[in-house]
């Protein structure tokens, strides 16, 4: 009995702590990154993992925990444009306009590293990405905490990102060195998809990685805007193609193939779609909201119980749209789709 009980102890210690949004759980992060830890925490985008912008080892810990490629730059979070202009180079007016206009919010902008910054904190690039998250508890965590805070999304290497606080202790689950991880919860996140990256070091400027700010909503303030193609794995080492990636073999399909998959029975498929449908057992359906905001906000939660249902098959049902509203999502749906040997 008392062997039982120890392995149950030992089983529980493996997992990270979470904690609900509030003064103590933002005083017990605060700590945690004064001593050079790791946190993770909600933005309105997705859970980050993150530690001391300005801490060498701090950093590190963010690529152990995630088993991130040590060249996968990581963004830093900021209060506001001052605390930008701290740890960049190259701020203009376009940038003024933009985060006057879009921070605190989903929009990343793209500049030089100051040399204060460690090479860690951008993958050992001469650049650094920065953002000013909208969510409450990042922001009383940034001004609470004082300085800038390097936060990936808190997932394991090219899996789901975590949308949910749960999505992060799933993650976590079982693995040692997670085993003192704070986990702060405050709730879903609003935008479910990570931020737009707009390189500022290029003319004219250039999306990097799509988010819910297109090219048209950018463009009437600061003029051209470009979008990088999906491949363009040295200019933003995070888009390599295969990303946020379910562990269920995955493919996105028209209304065609869709029917061909479910009625050959020969494996057991799980549908992600907005379209309106049924799917006889052992097929089973994923509803998703038909306009793109809803969708983003739904997506991995999505994929995470895909994959809970072990089917043979992922099967997600193009979003099709030319809207430029669809284009995040639909590279999300490639990532997520994209050969596993790519
Ligand atoms: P994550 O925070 O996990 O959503 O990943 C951050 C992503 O932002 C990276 O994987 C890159 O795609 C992009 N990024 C961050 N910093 C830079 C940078 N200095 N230059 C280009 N892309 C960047
Ligand atoms: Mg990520």
């Amino acid at each position: 009995m008392k062997m039982v009980i120890s392995i149950r102890e030992h089983c529980i210690d493996m997992n990270p702590r979470q904690l609900p949004a509030g003064e103590m759980a933002i005083n017990e992060a605060v700590s945690t990154l004064h001593a050079g830890g790791v946190v993770a925490f909600p933005t309105e985008t997705v859970y980050g993992l993150g530690a001391d912008t300005l801490n060498d080892e701090a950093l590190e810990k963010i690529y152990q925990l995630k088993g991130r490629p040590s060249n996968n730059p990581l963004i830093a979070h900021v209060c506001d444009i001052d605390g930008a202009r701290k740890i960049t180079t190259g701020w203009d007016d376009r940038c003024s306009l933009l985060a006057e206009a879009w921070w605190p919010g989903p929009l990343t902008l793209v500049l030089g590293r100051d040399p204060s910054v460690p090479d860690r904190a951008s993958g050992g690039r001469p650049t650094l990405a920065v953002r000013s998250p909208e969510h409450p508890v990042a922001r009383s965590l940034l001004t609470e905490f004082g300085g800038p805070i390097s936060a990936p999304s808190a997932n394991r290497s090219g899996g789901v990102s975590p949308t949910r606080s749960q999505h992060v202790m799933d993650d976590f689950q079982n693995q040692p060195e997670a085993h003192d991880l704070l986990v702060i919860d405050g709730g879903p996140c609003r935008v479910g998809i990570e931020s737009t990256v707009l390189d500022m070091t290029v003319d004219p400027p250039r999306i990097l990685r799509p988010g819910v700010l297109t090219a048209e909503i950018l463009m009437p303030l600061i003029g051209q805007v470009e979008l990088a193609a999906m491949q363009t794995v040295s200019a933003s080492p995070g888009t390599m193609e295969r990303h946020y990636a379910p562990q269920t073999p995955c493919l996105l399909v028209d209304e065609f193939q869709l029917t061909g998959h479910l009625q050959s029975h020969e494996q057991r498929c799980v549908v992600i779609t907005s379209r309106d449908r049924a799917v006889d057992p052992p097929h089973v359906l994923i509803s998703m909201p038909t306009d793109p905001s809803g969708y983003a906000v739904e997506l991995y939660d999505a994929l995470r119980r895909a994959d809970m249902e072990r089917a043979d098959v992922l099967l997600i049902e193009s979003t099709g749209e030319e809207d430029p509203n669809w284009i995040a999502i639909q590279d999300r749906l490639m990532r997520a789709a994209a050969d596993r040997n790519s």
